[in-house]
């Protein structure tokens, strides 16, 4: 069945990996492999492989640049669609909105922007997913999130029909998203941002990446924060006060820098990453009776 998928692949001339480590293709460097990743390079491809997944029931994942997702050491039984530079085209429509393509990185979105004086997006600097992963997760930093970007997406759903949802219609909440849970992908992006001073947004995307350096162990595999803020707390803090800043389980830890990130210090598996998430859980809730959720996304 995956031989439709390939044949589809070569005919597009998309880029595909059968038996593919998980660990290449996730900022957490762990997890089994994939029966067949698959990049596409057009939203034509793309809709042409959902399709053919769907028709031939073979279970699917979408991946952006993969730094929010823990993969099963198991593997995949299925096609991971990897959604990249492939698919990458942002251009300024004028009056401060830009139209991108969901795999162009927030790196080169935010350079764009601040190529043509836009501001919007300084919070988004140095956050490593992609424009899709980041409308889905509803990606924020530093008082800033998509929401406040964010005009509208399209998308196609897995019969390959288009859509678009605009303005209240994205849902957009704390890391969530009308995408989430469904199985709809992200095809475009609307953003409007606003005119302002080429120095003051650079000098604010510069300032957002220090502070990202300095408190963040970005010298270890992670996916970013491991859980999502509780209301009226902080995950990192409630961590810290715990007394588990460095406690490990095999070669997952959680950070000495910053105890909100549970990173891959030498050779993790994901189990180890699950049972660490386990054990933080357990001990914050027996402590402080709050349940931490985790705020990245599992995949078996
Ligand atoms: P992935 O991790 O590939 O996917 C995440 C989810 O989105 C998955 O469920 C996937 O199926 C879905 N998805 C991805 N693309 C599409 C698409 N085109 N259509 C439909 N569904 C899709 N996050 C923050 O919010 N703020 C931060 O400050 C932050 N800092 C981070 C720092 C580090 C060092 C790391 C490693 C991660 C950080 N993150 C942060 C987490 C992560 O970068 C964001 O959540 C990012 O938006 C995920 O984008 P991605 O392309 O990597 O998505």
């Amino acid at each position: 069945m995956l031989k439709s998928i390939i044949e589809i692949a070569i005919e597009q001339g998309c880029e595909f990996k059968e038996n593919a480590p998980m660990s290449d293709y996730t900022s957490f460097k762990t997890g089994g492999k994939a029966s067949l990743v698959v990049m596409p390079n057009s939203i034509e491809s793309l809709s042409q492989i959902v399709c053919a997944c769907r028709q031939n029931k073979i279970k699917t994942y979408i991946l952006g640049n993969g730094s929010n997702v823990l993969v099963s050491d198991n593997g995949l039984d299925g096609v991971v669609i990897r959604i990249g530079s492939d698919l990458s085209d942002i251009q300024y429509i004028g009056d401060g909105k830009i139209m991108c393509e969901t795999g162009v990185s927030l790196a080169k979105l935010c350079s764009f922007a601040l190529s043509k004086s836009l501001s919007g997006l300084e919070f988004a600097f140095g956050i490593p997913g992609s424009a899709g992963g980041a409308a889905y997760m509803n990606a924020g930093a530093y008082g800033g999130e998509m929401k406040d970007v964010l005009v509208c997406c399209e998308y196609i759903d897995r019969n390959g029909n288009a859509g678009v949802f605009s303005g209240d219609e994205l849902h957009l909440g704390y890391r969530k998203s009308v995408f989430t849970n469904t199985d709809y992908v992200i095809t475009k992006l609307f953003l409007q941002l606003t005119l302002g001073s080429y120095d003051e947004i650079k000098a604010a995307m510069n300032d957002k990446l220090s502070r990202r350096k300095e408190k963040q162990p970005l010298e270890y595999p992670s996916a970013g924060s491991t859980f999502k803020r509780p209301e009226g707390n902080y995950a990192g803090a409630l961590i810290e006060k715990n007394g588990l800043k460095g406690f490990s389980v095999g070669g997952a830890a959680v950070s000495e820098k910053h105890a909100g990130f549970i990173i891959n210090k030498c050779g993790a598996t994901t189990a180890d990453i699950l049972e660490l998430i386990k054990y933080v859980q357990d001990t914050v809730y027996k402590n402080d009776g709050i349940l931490l959720e985790p705020e990245v996304k599992y995949f078996e």
